[in-house]
C-alpha cells in the first residue's frame, strides 16, 4: 500500500523487481522457456494450480516477463497485467478473449489499420461490430445497447490525433454493462490516467514509448486480476501471444527512463508544433489551443503528447518535404528516441480506400511526426529547412 504513494517515475524504476538468490541489482534476464521440478509430484501440483510465483512454461509466464507485467500494472494503477508479443497481440487478446458470437462491440472508427483488421476478424466470427465517430458522445449513446460487451477506442487516434473523452464514453458503456477497452499508445503511460477516468482494460504497444529505442516488439494488457488472469491470459497462453523474456527485459530497461524521455519529447513536440504553426502550416497537436479537443486533452493527459501532424495539401508536397529532411528519418515507428516522419496515406493507412481515409481526415498531404530526443532547435531547423 505504501508503494502506491510513490510517484510513477519512482515506480517505473523500482516496481516489480524480483531478485534471485544472488541479489543482483539489475533486472535479471531469465532466458529460459522451462522450469525444473524437484519431483514429479511438484510438477503435478504446479500444473494443477499455477500460482502467481510458480512458472511452468514461458508461454504461460516467466520471471522477467512477470517483472515487466508487475511494473506496468503498478504504473497504470491496475491489479494486474499480461505482457504480449506485440501491441497487436494485446489488442487482439483483450478483445477476442472477452467476446462470443452475437455480442456487440462498439468502436471508434478513428483507429490504426491493424486495429480495424482485428474488428473485421471479430465480425467474421459473428460479433456485431458497430463503428462510431469516437469524438461524438451522441453516437456512442445510440450505438451502445444493453448487453454491449465492450467499447473500444484509441484515447488519442493514430494519425489524426483526435482525443476521445474517456470519462464520457465510460459513463455510457458502464450504464449498459459494457467494458471500456482503451488503446492508450499515443497518450503514453506517462500522461495517461485512463483507468482513473473510467477505462477497465488498457492496452499498449510497448514497441513505442516503453522501449523508446525502436528495438523490440511488445505489448501489454492492464486490468483487474480477474480479467487479466481468468479471461485474457487463458486465451493468450494457449494461442501463443506471450512476450519473449528477452523483449520483456528490454521493456523493463525502457521503463526506467520512460518518464524522463517522454516528458522531454512532449516539450519538444510543443515547440515543434508552435514553430510549424508559426510558419503558417495547418498543424494538429492536442497541446495547441487551436486543436478541437485541446481542453479535453489537457484535462485528460495534462500534455499534448509526443506526436504532431500537419497537412501540406498534396502528396507531392508531402513527399518533397520528407525527401529534404536531413535529421528526421522517414520511417513508421513512433515513440523512438530518433524523430520519425511518416506519410500515413501511402504507408500505415494505405490499406484503406481513399474515401475511408478522407472520412478519417487522412489526406494525401498529411505528415505524422514522432518527436524524439534530439534538441528541439535542431528539429525545428530541419523541418523548416525541408519546408523552404
Ligand atoms: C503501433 C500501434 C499498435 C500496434 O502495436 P505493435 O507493437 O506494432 O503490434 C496498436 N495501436 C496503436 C495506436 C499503435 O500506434
Amino acid at each position: 500500500m505504501a508503494d502506491r504513494k510513490l510517484h510513477p517515475r519512482t515506480r517505473s524504476v523500482h516496481h516489480g523487481i524480483r531478485r534471485s538468490q544472488y541479489g543482483e541489482m539489475a533486472e535479471a534476464l531469465f532466458l529460459t522457456q522451462g522450469f525444473a521440478y524437484d519431483t514429479a509430484e511438484q510438477a503435478e501440483a504446479r500444473f494443477q494450480k499455477v500460482g502467481s510465483d510458480e512458472f511452468i512454461y514461458a508461454r504461460y509466464g516467466n520471471p522477467t516477463s512477470r517483472m515487466f507485467e508487475d511494473r506496468m500494472a503498478s504504473l497504470e494503477g491496475t491489479e494486474d497485467a499480461f505482457a504480449t508479443a506485440s501491441g497487436m497481440a494485446a489488442v487482439n487478446g483483450a478483445l477476442m478473449s472477452m467476446v462470443a458470437p452475437g455480442d456487440r462491440v462498439v468502436a471508434s472508427r478513428q483507429l490504426f489499420g491493424s486495429c480495424l483488421y482485428v474488428l473485421d476478424v471479430l465480425k467474421k466470427f459473428g460479433v456485431d461490430v458497430v463503428l462510431v465517430d469516437g469524438t461524438d458522445l451522441d453516437q456512442w449513446r445510440t450505438a451502445v445497447t444493453p448487453g454491449t460487451k465492450a467499447c473500444f477506442f484509441e484515447t488519442v487516434s493514430n494519425p489524426t490525433l483526435e482525443v476521445m473523452d474517456i470519462t464520457g464514453i465510460a459513463g455510457i458503456a458502464h450504464a449498459a454493462g459494457a467494458l471500456v477497452v482503451a488503446d492508450n499508445v499515443f497518450a503514453t503511460p506517462v500522461f495517461s490516467r485512463a483507468v482513473e477516468q473510467g477505462a477497465d482494460v488498457v492496452v499498449y504497444s510497448t514497441t513505442k514509448h516503453v522501449d523508446g529505442g525502436g528495438r523490440a516488439l511488445g505489448g501489454v494488457i492492464c486490468g483487474t486480476r480477474d480479467f487479466v488472469r481468468n479471461v485474457a491470459e487463458p486465451y493468450l497462453k494457449h494461442t501463443g501471444g506471450a512476450i519473449s523474456p528477452f523483449n520483456a527485459w528490454i521493456m523493463l530497461n525502457g521503463l526506467t527512463t520512460m518518464d524522463l524521455r517522454v516528458r522531454a519529447m512532449a516539450d519538444s513536440a510543443l515547440a515543434v508544433a508552435q514553430a510549424l504553426q508559426g510558419a503558417g502550416l495547418p498543424v494538429i497537436y492536442p497541446g495547441l489551443p487551436s486543436h478541437p479537443q485541446h481542453q479535453l486533452a489537457m484535462r485528460q493527459m495534462g500534455s499534448g503528447g509526443t506526436m504532431v501532424a500537419f497537412d501540406l495539401g498534396s502528396q507531392e508536397a508531402a513527399f518533397a518535404m520528407l525527401n529534404r529532411l536531413e535529421l528526421v528519418s522517414i520511417s513508421n515507428n513512433l515513440g523512438d528516441a530518433k524523430s520519425i516522419a511518416t506519410h500515413p496515406a501511402t504507408t500505415t493507412h494505405q490499406r484503406l480506400s481513399e474515401a475511408d481515409r478522407a472520412t478519417l481526415g487522412i489526406g494525401p498531404g498529411l505528415v505524422r511526426l514522432s518527436v524524439g530526443l534530439e534538441h528541439e532547435d535542431d528539429l525545428i531547423a530541419d523541418l523548416l529547412g525541408a519546408l523552404a
